[in-house]
């Protein structure tokens, strides 16, 4: 039988927890009602297992229920946070950072063409920005702020309650694209403070197609992306998707329950990764150091040909050149570039990412690949 490649890209994305599969199952064939229908035991059932769901999902990010939208991903509660707010207030001006997922930046240059002010701050070579620097962007026309939580290439986090007490003090409204946070580390809304936050369930071991946006208050403040219907408190339109639901909110509680071990587990297992990948190639660099998430890591690997190198590699090992977004594009890493490191430097960077079913022995396995690999370069 041939051997699956060791699967070390859990930050594009992680596969079902067969308990979530579980979970989800019986709202397909069974349980197929439509949440909105009033009038049978079909639409009750499955209202009832959204409003369950909706607890989980909430729980996990010390969120009340009502503060939960359900979307279909981090994409689109980004998109609507974003471009909910610039509607409501055309030509306004926009907070974000060179460092953001393409969600977020692809969405803001929209909205540039659409006649707002954008300002991408810069970060440090760790990939750290300053909140001084967030305060300094201020301006009277600033009708929004979308800063993330930890990046999704390089792990590193930022200083959101930082964030969101300069945000909460001049009164804007701030977007916290959380995806790679919720559910690695602790998140909570209430100590964290923005105003709004974006999260995937397919992160989280959790089906893909499903996400949410948490709404702190004033949800006049957005204007909807999608009518008709009026669900989601008329903010997003259109039939609940049951089963998705479902296996959201039983990921969220199965991540709440085994955050902290997973945390220190993977924390473990990285640190184990990283010293191999130093202690047997001379030249890899680790990128963006400091505060980061427990399960990624970012090396600058000595390769003149790095995406040669992981195609030789693919029987074996499944990891990435920076985001799975930026790779159907083929750049370089417009993260990595913002850290200070040129195109050439951008490009022998590889993201490695661990999660719930990886083991000591996988992690072993593939930094024996990559050093073997390193130290006999293909012709
Ligand atoms: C994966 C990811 C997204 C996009 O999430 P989808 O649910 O796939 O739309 C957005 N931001 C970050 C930081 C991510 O890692």
């Amino acid at each position: 039988m041939k051997a699956t490649p060791i699967y070390l890209d859990y930050n594009a994305t992680t596969p079902c927890d067969p308990r979530v599969v579980e979970a989800m199952l019986p709202y397909f064939t069974q349980h197929f009602g439509n949440a909105a229908s009033a009038d049978h035991v079909y639409g009750w059932q499955s209202r009832e297992a959204v409003t369950d769901a909706r607890l989980q999902v909430a729980e996990l990010i010390g969120a009340s229920p009502k503060q939960i939208i359900f979307t279909s991903g981090a994409t689109e509660s980004i998109n609507l946070a974003l471009k909910g707010l610039a509607e409501n207030s055309p030509g306004g001006h926009i907070i974000s950072c060179q460092t953001e997922h393409k969600a977020v930046l692809d969405t803001l240059t929209y909205l540039e063409m659409r006649g707002c002010d954008v300002t991408l701050l810069e970060v440090d070579t760790d990939g750290a920005l300053s909140p001084a620097a967030l305060e300094a962007a201020i301006r009277p026309n600033t009708i929004a702020i979308a800063l993330m939580y930890a990046n999704n290439e390089t792990g590193v986090i930022h200083p959101v309650p930082e964030f969101a007490a300069i945000a909460r003090r001049h009164d804007i409204p701030f977007l916290c694209d959380a995806t790679q946070a919720v559910g690695k580390i602790p998140v909570n809304v209430t100590s964290d403070g923005p105003d709004l936050m974006a999260f995937s369930a397919h992160k989280i071991y959790g089906p893909k197609g499903i996400g949410a946006l948490y709404i702190r208050s004033k949800r006049q403040l957005l204007q909807p992306l999608l009518h008709g219907g009026a669900h989601e408190g008329g903010l997003r339109s259109g039939t609940l998707n049951t089963p998705g639901i479902i296996g959201f909110g039983k990921a969220a509680e199965l991540c709440q329950a085994e955050l902290s071990d997973e945390q220190q587990r993977l924390g473990m297992l990285r640190d184990q990764l990283e010293a191999a990948l130093l202690g047997q190639l001379p030249g890899v660099v680790i990128n963006g150091k400091g505060s980061r998430l427990p399960q990624v890591s970012n090396v600058l690997l000595p390769h003149p040909d790095v995406e040669h190198l992981l195609l030789s590699l693919s029987a074996h090992l499944a990891v990435s050149r920076g985001s799975a977004c930026a790779n159907l594009v083929q750049q370089p890493s417009h993260v990595l570039k913002a850290m200070g490191l040129s195109v050439e430097q951008a490009a022998q960077a590889v993201r490695i990412s661990l999660g719930r079913f990886t083991t000591a022995t996988e992690v072993q396995q593939a930094a024996q690949r990559l050093v073997q690999a390193i130290a006999t370069p293909v012709v």
